[in-house]
């Protein structure tokens, strides 16, 4: 296809273009060629302009030009020429060519999921992408969730990845392919065409980007027109922060800080911004101000600042590390901050660049870009990308791969992100490729290594990060190995590192490993992948590398061998802690490595042996000389021994042993070769080690934290403390502690054992003890002492007492740690090659042994297992057989308990047991065999038979100095005078006596020709024989813990001694015999435990009888009081409004039936404890309360007020996008008393506030404060009041009789008469203004002249005025302040956010003027009740009875305050309140912001009507506080005007379609009646009816849509008039149409069409079904979520930040309220709100929550919940595991989901307006988060 086809573009004519460059290619200068067109055209693409170069300055339309040239100008030629023709058929054609893809290979985006399986992984980097993952058969396998941190790419195909299935179904296909060179697929010209280009774009890419020279280019690129512009650019460092960075830009670049913020943002996420574009001049001057200011900042005025941030972490920190004990010194404060100070006063990076170099630079990216997509089309274009980048070019300068590793440090962040996209897009998806880029990386690796401990950025960002690509390829791993000593150049860049080498010996650099750790630990993680894989055969070559990388990781350990050595201090405490992490880290960042080393060596005998030698040579080497090593002779009964003079509480010792823990894991191994430790091939030309040497060192870490434990080395302070702690901890110990134990097992297994025994007891420095007068030498001790004292008569008294009971104390607990050490020696058998055991054994001992301190959750089982280096711990593959899973409820999580039969394998002195789990373990075994009533002795379990190497191990149990010892501890005990013995000492010995039992009988029941004699030792000797000892402590009280324990003792014993007495056939009756003995006793405690169960039984029922007779007896009473006695108790306590009644109730209207109950008469004041009576003339009670603006109830999300001025509280929109809601804590408050407590708090605020600023959990300033009894958050107080009605009797409403229409007509006529004079005054004005019309009543006379005269009296009676009792007088003035007070509250918080500082007191408040105060707390009144009325239908709870005591006391009180706030507020204000609502009501005419009936919430009106109303006909005349008369006429009346209306809405707004239309059902005669009136109002109002609903259909729509309105009333009026509820509507399921209807007579809708007529209405119904309120109102509810939760981490890595262009959010994060996704946590979205900065989040819950919000963080999957700026706290999620635990922060990786249950109760949460209370209560009870800045998520 010829190239003409291309088109022109301006000045650029593709097709000449092309033909040139053929011409050029067949003259062999295409690369002439094409630089001499980029040349010229590049730099007239980019950096053209500050509009294109400046980020700030950047717009789309410049963006998208800039792309479209570089698209056109440079890329379109190319791609033309490379193809020979057009492109896309041309590229379409070449990927025809491929092999389906057998690798996935997707690369993955931050944030995307991945999924690793458990089973079948080969190590945990193996990840799928979540398509592939779909398809594949793992799904149904144990796998692992995660996120990606970016990087990375899928292994779905990497046979080496996966153990088994490594393909998805889609790469499946890929499958059987013919392999054949891909480039020999392609067409011949294309492929010549393509090695050409392909090369020289790579090339120039390359040079550029390395391009150092900052004003000039190469030669062949210089351009014929030189420009004179510059760029300064800003680049990266991960030393300054974002707000040094911003900080400094604003001051020299004199630039906004919004675009400071942008600059720094560019600069993070791109690692360089040009923040100025013109002349050499102004650009120079522009770095060297920002060089001189960030510096200075830093120098001077950050150095306080920081240092007092720095001291108050310190401080904050040491505070919370005292817990764990880590307090540290000022010393090391002060030179922290001056170390990290001193750090950060380095300048920024700023260069100035000619803007040449820069375009070339942004183009050399481009084309970076470009060859991936090319490389994309075709596996022959990448092939040939792929060797052009590995050719080595002739100069033998490095080739491109190379260059780029080596020039990694010198890019900035995209570029380097870039570069690393390629290779892996290009080099690693090529396998021949991989190899040979993996040869270069080796090669290079310690300079690369090196490189990055120089560079300050991420490890993500770095070359390095490609390791895990590499190493963890089995194959390639070991080809590197063998070919390229890859063992040995890992191992040795760390050591080089960190270490310096002096007369062959390496000594580790602390310093450095302090400071640089996180940044040097890196290739030890790649030993760790190098490893991962063991080699299933060796090869001679691979031999040899290993152990070249063995020697050097046994130099690494010699050199860490004896690290941070410590020596007891005596007298003094130390004066400075040492420093002990960065040993520690290495530590554990080095043992896995040495682990899977050992594992290696395993599978050789060869390998195993020279290993050995080596690490032995090693051991040798460290032992020390004859001359340097005393050695002296100790003696304990007729056993002499030669051991090590070295005494641990006066010489140096280290806890880091890693030469000898590498030695014993060695050992372990060789029983599988079969060598034994003395096989001479072992040690070829050494000397093997003697046992003592093996022992010694371990032995003296031991003895020291046996030491620790006996508090003799208080005095090294807790970093000593803390490195016993991890010496045991599960992550260290098995490369430790585990280690030591196996040493000092070997070297028992080879030594005498009673020479074993002294050498323990002389290292214990025992000694003395073991001698049998040792009690006469303590008080010989003592009493010398005590004599110098005397005789000396000096002050020592006290120190020569205190050191003897010192020494006392000492060794006591040092026999018990003695004893408790040799437990261990001899139990701990669970490991592979000592015990005849396998891992499964091991783990499930660990299980069993954590379960029998408690019941667990699945994550802290595993938190307490050591994982292996695939993160597993093997816990599922055991744990069901010893224990049985509960599952969780609402809160908490699903726990393990261990079956039964498993308890038996309890032992206390368990190895991992830390001090605590052992006396709570111990605890919890007791008062579990006291339940069962058995014995509560906790015995030795059954012991596993030792491995042949370590068979030995037990003649330690039966050898003289054991006896010897046991028999003088068990001497002392007998002994009254003897003070050396403690009872924890007897748990040991017994402990110990019973395992030498289960030994002997065990050995003798296996092989009974075994020479053990335990029995025979410890019964010579006659009466002082261990058997006498052990009997003379029966019945002892001093050991009367252990009692059960010692009669185990003797019983296994005598069981024993019968067994070896007796021939071996013979023991069957004896055991017989003694089983019998033995359950009789264990029979005879069940039957007590039995007996007394029944007892308690019978006692139980006893009561329950006497209970159930009293309520008999008493039953009238209890039906009286109508107490539920079925309900719970807090629903239905005493005092609760809503309590049941038999009787037909009449709540409404003049025939009402008497309100049964008063509720809140008398009440406690919370604060002076004084009864108080509830009446209004008395001092004035209050409720603690809460109220916020609130948009839960908004059926237009987002809609807010515009113009809080203008906003009409009277008028409420169906919809509710907007309200107040109230709710209380129930805590009753004199007024005075609360008053004085808020005074308090305020003065105290002012206090505090001077001496530091410290966020509270609530605001003062907003008149928020905690309820005193129950800290729930507050700000005001709701005045109780009685009911009105029991204030002001109804005094007329019976007797007048006025019927419906009549009173409607006068209602009519009178807004006919105020409208007429408002237009009449409108017009006499002739301009219309935009204020609320002000409508003022007309007198009640000039109504009642046009009426009939029956019905003008009766109107008359209803509405006249009385003024001569008045109200007002009647109600105390603390009630009158207290009302206006809460109304304040209401009307500040509904109109200002923040809420206004509210005013207490008696001082006016400038709001006061506002006639809208009263009103806003009318409305939270109604809106209050319309949530509780959701959140009981939401609930399926019935209207009455199940509200709490809460609930129910706010909305009495509400009702209350609101009924009475009609006449205690100005009587005129009032009145044109009421005639503002007829006038929408009732509309007559047209009028300008008065909303028509669609647009009016029913229930709203008919409260406000009924507060209002009566007042209606006042005039100025009239004063304050009349008594009103007609309430329950009026309210009947209401009632049926308002239902009628909301019935002709529901009619209008109803939008039936054809797909709802039910099967076929009788029609009932309502039903037809409903169907005449929904057509005739239809009509009415001009609507469309597309499809008529059956009568049936409608009926239930009308029941269903009217009921929210209804019970809404009905909750009102009964808390307005204490009327008893009907009993129908205290039980869910029922029916409540019927009962509710009839409370009042049924409504009447023969009332008028005027609503359907009324413009407004038709206007409404025009814009159609959308824009109107749907019935019947639905419970809003929290956005659904689904129900796995990787869908949710799927939706959140689409997600990209809304503000810059399709980069990924850091922290996408949902609204559960709407569903938006929010890119939270980050700068590029924050936003002002009042001139504060806010992260999304926070400006979001203004939008949609009235700020209020709850959040789902996507990466974190945790719940924020957010309330107002400051405030806010996180949240479990609602997605479990099959474990019944959330995962916080996806830490575990369990598959994830949601649990329906859990996610309810935060939408109950949510819209009972409850997480301002739940953020306070959590920021009250964890100080901690007090200081997260939560405006900035
Ligand atoms: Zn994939
Ligand atoms: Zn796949
Ligand atoms: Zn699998
Ligand atoms: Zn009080
Ligand atoms: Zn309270
Ligand atoms: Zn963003
Ligand atoms: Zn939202």
């Amino acid at each position: 296809m010829a190239a003409k086809n291309a088109g022109n573009l301006e000045g650029c004519n593709v097709s000449m273009i092309v033909q040139q460059w053929q011409s050029a290619y067949d003259r062999g200068q295409l690369k002439n060629a094409l630089y001499q067109y980029w040349a010229q055209q590049v730099p007239k693409i980019f950096f053209t302009s500050a509009e294109v170069a400046i980020s700030t300055q950047r717009t789309p339309d410049a963006v998208q030009a800039e792309e479209k040239l570089s698209r056109d100008v440079l890329f379109e030629p190319l791609e033309w020429f490379l193809c020979g023709g057009n492109p896309s058929a041309v590229f379409q054609q070449l990927q025809a060519l491929n092999n389906p893809p057998q690798l996935c290979g997707k690369v993955f985006k931050v944030g995307e999921p991945t999924y690793s399986c458990r089973d079948c992984c080969a190590d945990p980097t193996c990840v799928f992408c979540i398509e592939c993952f779909n398809k594949s058969t793992h799904k149904s396998h144990r796998y692992r969730m995660s996120t990606s941190g970016g990087g990375g790419y899928c292994d779905c195909g990497d046979v080496e990845a996966w153990k088994q299935d490594p393909w998805c179904d889609i790469h499946k296909q890929g499958l059987g392919q013919q392999s054949q060179n891909p480039v020999e697929k392609l067409p011949k010209d294309v492929a010549a065409r393509a090695w050409e280009v392909l090369k020289i774009a790579l090339g120039y890419a390359v040079d550029m980007l390395l391009w150092e020279q900052m004003d000039g280019l190469p030669q062949e690129l210089e351009p014929s027109v030189h420009q004179n512009t510059y760029v300064t650019m800003l680049f990266n460092d991960e030393i300054h922060t974002y707000e040094q960075v911003i900080s400094a830009l604003t001051k020299a670049i004199s630039c906004q800080q919004k675009e400071a913020v942008e600059f720094a943002t560019v600069v993070d996420r791109e690692g360089r911004s040009s923040v100025r574009y013109g002349n050499r001049k102004s650009c120079d001057q522009a770095r060297s101000v920002i060089q001189v200011i960030s510096a200075l900042t830093k120098a001077i005025s950050c150095q306080q600042k920081e240092a007092v941030e720095f001291a108050t972490v310190v401080d904050r920190e040491g505070r919370s590390s005292v817990r764990y004990g880590n307090r540290k010194s000022c010393d090391q404060a002060r030179s922290v901050i001056q170390r990290s100070t001193s750090l950060r006063s380095k300048p920024l990076k700023v260069e100035v660049m000619h803007t040449s170099v820069c375009a070339h630079q942004a183009f050399a990216q481009k084309v970076l870009n470009w060859l991936g997509q090319v490389v994309n089309h075709s596996d022959g274009l990448r092939h040939i990308l792929c060797s052009t980048a590995l050719q080595q070019p002739p100069t033998g300068d490095p080739c491109v791969v190379e260059r780029l590793m080596l020039a990694d440090t010198a890019l900035w962040k995209t570029a380097r992100v870039q570069c690393h996209q390629i290779m892996m897009g290009s080099l690693l998806m090529d396998q021949e490729s991989k190899k040979q880029f993996s040869v270069l990386y080796t090669r290079n690796y310690a300079q690369v290594q090196k490189d990055f401990m120089a560079d300050d950025h991420d490890h993500g960002v770095s070359i390095i990060s490609l390791s895990v690509q590499i190493f963890t390829v089995p194959t390639l791993a070991r080809y590197l190995i063998m070919d390229h000593d890859l063992l040995a150049i890992v191992i040795r860049t760390f050591l080089e590192q960190c270490a310096s080498c002096r007369h062959g010996r390496y000594l580790l650099d602390r310093e450095k490993l302090q400071k640089n750790f996180r940044r040097l630990q890196f290739p030890l993680l790649d030993l760790k992948y190098v490893l991962s894989m063991v080699p299933d055969e060796w090869n001679d070559q691979l031999k040899k590398k290993f152990l070249n990388g063995f020697k050097i990781m046994v130099e690494l350990l010699t050199s860490m061998q004896g690290m941070d050595t410590v020596t007891r201090q005596v007298g003094q405490h130390i004066e400075m802690e040492p420093e002990w992490e960065s040993a520690f880290n290495l530590q554990i960042k080095l043992a896995p490595a040495v682990a899977m080393m050992a594992g290696w060596c395993a599978t050789d005998k060869m390998v195993l042996i020279d290993a050995f030698r080596t690490a032995v040579k090693a051991l040798l080497e460290i032992r020390g000389t004859p001359d340097t090593v005393k050695m002296c002779k100790r003696r304990v009964c007729d056993h002499e021994a030669i051991v090590v003079d070295y005494t641990v509480s006066r010489e140096p010792v280290s806890i880091h042993l890693p030469i000898c823990r590498l030695l014993a894991g060695l050992y372990l191994q060789l029983g599988r070769h079969g060598l034994t430790f003395n096989s001479p091939e072992l040690y070829g030309p050494l000397q093997p080690p003697s046992a003592m040497d093996l022992l010694e060192k371990p032995l003296r870490t031991l003895v020291m934290i046996a030491q620790v434990h006996a508090e003799m080395w208080k005095r090294n302070g807790y970093s000593l403390f803390h490195q016993v702690y991890y010496y045991h901890n599960v992550r260290c110990r098995a490369e430790m502690q585990d280690k030591d134990i196996i040493m000092l097992q070997v070297a028992c297994a080879q030594m005498d054992p009673n020479q074993f025994l002294i050498a323990l007891l002389n290292k214990f420095e025992l000694m003395n003890w073991i001698e049998g007068d040792f009690d006469d030498f303590i008080r010989l001790f003592f009493y010398g002492r005590r004599r110098d004292v005397t005789e000396k008569g000096s002050s020592a008294t006290d120190v020569s007492a205190e050191s003897t009971r010192d020494l006392l104390r000492f060794t006591n607990s040092l026999v018990e740690e003695f004893l408790n050490l040799l437990i261990i020696i001899m139990g701990e058998r669970y490991v592979p090659g000592v015990g005849q055991v396998c891992s499964e054994d091991m783990v499930k001992r660990e299980v069993i042994h954590q379960l029998c301190i408690s019941p667990m959750a699945h994550s802290d089982l595993s938190k307490a297992l050591p994982e292996n280096n695939n993160y597993e711990t093997g816990l599922e593959g055991v744990v069901h057989t010893v224990a049985s899973f509960k599952k969780p409820g609402v809160t908490g999580m699903g726990r393990y308990e261990l079956k039964a039969e498993f308890y038996k394998d309890y032992n206390p002195f368990f190895y991992h047991y830390t001090r605590a789990d052992q006396s709570k373990s111990e605890e919890a075994q007791l008062k579990r065999k006291k339940q069962e009533g058995e014995s509560t002795a906790c015995p030795p379990p059954e012991m596993p038979a030792l491995s042949k190497e370590f068979s030995s191990l037990v003649n330690v149990l039966e050898c003289d100095v054991f006896v010897h010892t046991i028999r003088t501890v068990f001497r002392r005990v007998n002994s009254s005078r003897s003070r050396s013995w403690t009872e924890a000492m007897v748990h040991r010995a017994l402990h110990l006596v019973g395992m030498a039992l289960n030994e002997e009988k065990r050995l003798y029941q296996t092989s009974p020709y075994i020479r053990f004699n335990f029995v025979k030792k410890a019964t010579e000797g006659g009466s002082s024989s261990l058997y006498a000892a052990l009997h003379d402590l029966l019945g002892k009280p001093r050991i009367q813990n252990h009692a059960d324990l010692l009669t185990w003792v003797i019983d296994r014993f005598d069981e024993v001694k019968a067994l070896k007495e007796q021939k071996p056939g013979a023991s069957d009756a004896q055991k017989a015999k003694k089983v019998s003995s033995k359950s009789k006793t264990d029979a005879e405690r069940k039957k007590k435990a039995e007996a007394a169960r029944k007892r308690r039984e019978k006692i139980l029922a006893q009561m329950s009888d006497m209970q159930k007779s009293f309520i008999r007896d008493n039953l009238e009473l209890f039906e009286a009081t109508g107490t539920d006695l079925s309900s719970s108790p807090s629903m239905e306590v005493e005092g609760s409004p809503l309590v049941v009644s038999s009787q037909h109730p009449v709540a409404v209207g003049p025939d009402r039936s008497p309100a049964t109950h008063v509720t809140l008469t008398t009440s406690t004041c919370i604060l002076c404890q004084e009864d108080q009576e509830v009446s209004a003339g008395n001092k004035c009670v209050v409720l603690a309360a809460y109220v916020q603006r609130s948009t839960a109830l908004s059926k237009s999300r987002g809609k807010g007020l515009e113009d809080p001025d203008k906003y009409d509280p009277l008028l409420v929109s169906p919809d509710l996008y907007h309200g107040v809601h109230t709710s209380t804590c129930g805590h009753v408050m004199h007024a005075d008393c609360w008053q004085r407590f808020y005074e308090a708090i305020v003065a105290k605020e002012q206090r505090r506030t001077m001496r530091f600023r410290h966020i509270l959990s609530y605001e003062v300033d907003r008149g928020e404060f905690l309820c005193p009894l129950c800290e729930t958050l507050s700000n005001t107080v709701i005045p109780i009041l009685p009911p009105s009605t029991t204030i002001q009797p109804d005094t007329v409403s019976a007797d007048i009789s006025l019927s419906f229409s009549d009173w409607l007509d006068g209602l009519q006529k009178t807004v006919e008469a105020s409208q007429q004079a408002v237009m009449k005054e409108e017009e006499d004005k002739m301009e219309s203004s935009d204020d609320l019309p002000v409508l003022s009543p007309c007198p009640l006379p000039s109504i009642t002249k046009n009426m009939a005269e029956m019905a003008a009296q009766g109107f008359q009676q209803l509405f006249e005025y009385m003024t001569e009792t008045g109200a007002q007088a009647q109600y105390s003035d603390s009630v009158k302040e207290m009302m206006k007070l809460f109304s304040r509250a209401t009307y500040t918080n509904m109109l200002h956010d923040p809420p206004l500082p509210t005013k207490f007191g008696l001082g006016l408040d400038p709001n006061d003027d506002d006639d809208r105060v009263p009103m806003t707390a009318w409305g939270t009144c109604a809106y209050t009740i319309r949530t509780l009325e959701w959140l009981l239908r939401d609930e399926g709870k019935p209207l009455f009875g199940s509200l709490s005591s809460r609930q129910a006391d706010c909305i009495t009180a509400l009702v209350r305050v609101v009924t009475v706030s009609g006449n205690l507020s100005d009587p005129q204000t009032i009145s044109k309140s009421a005639l503002r609502l007829l006038s929408a009501l009732l509309p007559q005419e047209p009028m300008k912001n008065i909303p028509c009936i669609l647009d009016l919430d029913m229930f709203f009106t008919l409260v406000f009507l009924h507060v209002t109303i009566p007042s209606l006909y006042c005039n100025e005349n009239t004063a304050a506080g009349g008594t009103i008369r007609g309430v329950a006429l009026n309210d009947k009346h209401l009632l049926h005007l308002v239902t009628a209306a909301h019935l002709v809405q529901i009619l209008l707004a109803a939008n039936f379609s054809s797909a709802d239309a039910p099967m076929d059902t009788e029609e009932t005669a309502e039903g037809s009646a409903w169907v005449k009136l929904f057509m005739a109002v239809r009509k009415e109002a001009g609507v469309q009816t597309a499809v008529v609903p059956s009568g049936w259909q409608l009926q239930t729509y009308i029941r269903e849509s009217v009921l929210p309105f209804l019970r809404c009333t009905a909750l009102f009026f009964h808390c307005h008039t204490g009327v008893q509820s009907p009993a129908e509507l205290q039980e869910s399921g029922v029916s409540e149409f019927e009962p509710l209807v009839s409370t009042w007579s049924s409504p009447r809708l023969d009332h008028h069409f005027k609503w359907c007529r009324y413009p407004g209405v038709k206007e409404s119904l025009a814009s159609g079904p959308a824009s109107l309120v749907k019935y019947p109102v639905e419970v809003n509810k929290l956005v659904p979520l689904p129900q796995d939760y990787s869908d949710v981490i799927n939706r959140g890595s689409v997600f990209t930040c809304p503000r810059s262009d399709g980069d990924d959010s850091r922290a996408p994060t949902m609204c559960l309220v709407c569903g938006q996704m929010l890119c939270s946590q980050s700068y590029c979205c924050q936003t002002d709100l009042d001139g504060e900065p806010v992260g999304a989040c926070t400006a979001h819950i203004y939008t949609c929550g009235a700020g209020v919000g709850i959040f789902l963080r996507v990466r974190e999957c945790q719940i924020l919940l957010l309330t107002g700026k400051t405030k806010g706290c996180f949240y479990p999620s609602p997605y479990l595991d099959d474990y019944g635990e959330h995962d916080q922060g996806l830490r575990r990786g369990n598959p994830l989901y949601l649990c329906q249950e859990r996610y309810k109760k935060l939408q109950k949460m949510w819209l009972a307006h409850s997480i301002p209370e739940e953020v306070v209560h959590f920021m009250e009870a964890n100080a901690s988060f007090a200081t997260i800045e939560w405006q900035h998520l």
